[in-house]
């Protein structure tokens, strides 16, 4: 990637600096980036004691066998007691853990001391089912509490879970299942989506009869939607059966701060899914600081709420480990955010008294799309912090965000990290950082983080290049299960001795950090390197446009010509002068260069099941080829539409 060619695109002067009183009553404060600065593992060996060791650590990094970390590697704990017991015996039992929303309408409050109890019982109850330390638990459920009470329980005993996201088929699953060699699965008869019942079982079932799968023992069903279920006997039983009948104590055991915490699979973005492998004391250590000072969380008085469902890293780490281990109460949502109606998850930010929201970028702009007075409706003046995830988040949509959810009063926090990473790794902080819309901005106090070009060098302020890690951190993956040649290839090859992310990203005058997205997709367009993210956020920034994604198809004169598929907003209709208007409007903001050679308005667009736009396929229907692996698109049909409005030739 050249420096020059991304420099001059995207200029952002919009800049919001912390309110004052947020300010004031900051958890975190400019000063922990100076004691970062100053001994990075002693920083991190401290946040270490928000936790509670059984024994303490007297290690805090070893580094001997890189990439291959070890954090805190004498301490001993245990997770759960950690994100459940330690609330209750230091006189916190009533305090709301969950407020379970489901999407018919029912809902069901869990305070910490309910939570220990149903978790001490599931953990009894995997322990009857033969599950010992180290045994994989593979879960495969919708999002209600027996999501986060299996995976704490999970914990509880030391038996590593593989948590499947229930919109997956039954041959995903069986892949997984197989990868991680599972011996228990728990799912659910179903869930409710888009106002139905949603049937989970029959692809268990299915995923059961594949090669591989034959070490799964027990298949343990939590009843929700009371549809009709088939059955193998002697193999499933109903968690009601099994679980409620265990006492409801459990000692829980210390394990190494090493010992495997879960295999997660990433979302399958760009090809074969990993089996990321994430250990316990480092990965909690900073899931839970990092959710204490970015969301600045008050466990108090704050009411947190992240859409993101269980089955992804997000769920992992800022529902279950972050939050619990923080003692937050929050509020777990099961369904769709347009179901019964467009307004619905203002709705629950305005029963709950919801404080600090965390979505995705893909979730921002379909509620752009949907129109603004529908948040207008709702009173949302309980926020206080707003974060973004998962993609980058183009300007405008931060700044939709800011004003329509945030009544332009509190702050927007655009966290990136990954799977990999387990733990946010560039944010802003509300109390301490000028937000800049559209940037992730700074690394973490005690996270190395920088862009380097193709030789490795850092590249100076206002150039662009690969983003990279340049030191190990406490929730970084341990490995790709079962194959360490992988993690070697995938992340630390590319630039020895530094973690490659495969993003591409930029340092702007400030030398603050915007992600440009993968660089897999990047665009070359007669010698320019274009990045999809910028031709994106410009063509969002007009306001006829709620949602793009861009893509370079192969081209005989430029290399690669920009291709963009476009979502309106609600009132814009598709008239004759649009298409031309929009290509204008891209070589206006970024320069001629960048003009979309086409333009094409669509319904939707491909994205994977936790909601990010699928280039590769849309690059397959740019160049007329056949489309790719389609198996984690959430609705295959939505190519077969695409497909159809491109013009046979172009
Ligand atoms: P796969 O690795 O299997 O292709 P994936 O990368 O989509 O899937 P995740 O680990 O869930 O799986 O996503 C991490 C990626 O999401 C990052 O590498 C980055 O591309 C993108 N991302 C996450 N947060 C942000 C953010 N705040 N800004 C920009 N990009 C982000
Ligand atoms: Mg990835």
């Amino acid at each position: 990637m050249s420096n020059e060619s991304l420099a001059n695109l995207m200029s952002e002067e919009r800049s919001f600096p912390p309110p004052p009183a947020l300010a004031a009553e900051a958890n975190v404060t400019a000063s922990a980036y100076e004691a970062a600065a100053e001994d990075r593992t002693a920083f991190w060996a401290e946040q270490a004691r928000r936790l509670s060791w059984s024994t303490e650590p007297t290690e805090t990094l070893d580094w001997s066998d890189p990439p291959f970390a070890k954090w805190f590697a004498d301490g001993r704990l245990n997770v759960a007691y950690n994100c459940v017991d330690r609330h209750v015996e230091a006189g916190h039992g009533d305090r709301v853990a969950l407020h379970f929303e489901g999407e018919p309408g029912d809902s069901r409050t869990i305070t910490y001391a309910e939570l220990q109890r149903e978790v001490s019982r599931a953990a009894n109850a995997l322990t009857e089912l033969g599950v010992a330390t180290g045994d994989r638990v593979a879960v495969y459920l919708p999002m209600i509490p027996e999501a986060v009470i299996t995976m704490l329980a999970c914990a509880r005993i030391g038996a590593p879970h593989s948590v499947v996201f229930g919109g997956f088929s039954a041959d995903a699953l069986a892949t997984r299942i197989k990868d991680a060699d599972a011996r228990v699965v728990v799912t659910s008869d179903g869930g409710y989506r888009r106002g139905k019942p949603s049937a989970l079982k029959p692809a268990v079932d299915e995923a059961l009869t594949r090669p591989g799968t034959e070490d799964v023992r027990n298949v343990l069903v939590v009843r929700r939607t009371g549809e009709e279920t088939a059955w193998t006997e002697g193999r499933d039983l109903w968690w009601h059966d099994v679980v409620d009948r265990q006492p409801d104590t459990h000692t829980p055991e210390a394990f190494d701060a090493e010992h495997p915490l879960y295999i997660l699979y990433t979302s399958g973005t760009t090809g074969k899914p990993k089996g990321i492998l994430h250990t316990s004391g480092g990965y909690l250590t900073q899931t839970a600081w990092t959710h204490h000072a970015v969301f600045d969380l008050k466990p108090e008085t704050d009411v947190y709420w992240c859409t993101a469902d269980v089955g992804w890293v997000t769920g992992h780490s800022y529902i279950v480990y972050g939050p619990l281990a923080n003692g937050a109460t929050q509020v777990l949502y099961e369904g769709t955010p347009d179901t019964p109606h467009h307004g619905r998850w203002w709705e629950i930010v305005q029963k709950y008294g919801v404080t600090l929201l965390y979505t995705a970028p893909t979730a921002i702009r379909a509620c752009m799309k949907w129109g603004d007075e529908i948040p207008a409706k709702f009173d949302l003046s309980s926020l206080r912090i707003l974060g973004s995830v998962g993609e980058p988040i183009n300007p405008e949509a931060w700044m939709w965000y800011r004003e329509h959810i945030g009544g332009n009063r509190a702050p927007v926090v655009d966290t990136w990290w990954q799977t990999e990473t387990g733990a946010m790794m560039i944010s802003p902080l509300p109390g301490v950082t000028a937000a800049k819309p559209g940037s992730a901005q700074v690394p973490l106090p005690g996270i190395a983080a920088t862009v380097v070009d193709d030789d490795a060098n850092p590249v100076p302020d206002g150039g662009g290049g690969y983003l990279v890690l340049t030191e190990p951190w406490p929730s970084m993956l341990r490995t790709i299960w079962g194959d360490d040649q992988r993690f070697l290839d995938t992340y630390w090859s590319r630039f020895p001795g530094r973690y490659f992310a495969g993003d591409g990203a930029k340092k702007d005058k400030d030398g603050d950090i915007w992600l440009l997205g993968r660089v897999d997709d990047v665009m070359l367009v007669s010698g320019h390197n274009i990045s999809t993210t910028e031709v994106e956020s410009a063509l969002v920034s007009h306001p006829k446009v709620a949602e793009a994604a861009v893509v370079g198809a192969t081209d005989p004169q430029t290399t690669q010509a920009i291709c963009a598929f476009v979502i309106l907003r609600g009132s814009a209709s598709e008239d004759e002068g649009l298409v031309e208007e929009l290509r204008a409007h891209v070589a206006k903001q970024l320069g001629a260069i960048a003009k979309p050679k086409r333009v094409l308005p669509v319904a939707e667009l491909p994205k994977t099941r936790s909601g990010k736009i699928m280039r590769r396929l849309l690059r397959d229907v740019a160049e007329h080829r056949e489309l790719g692996d389609v198996t984690t698109l959430t609705d295959s049909s939505v190519m077969e539409l695409i497909q159809r409005k491109l013009p046979e030739t172009s």
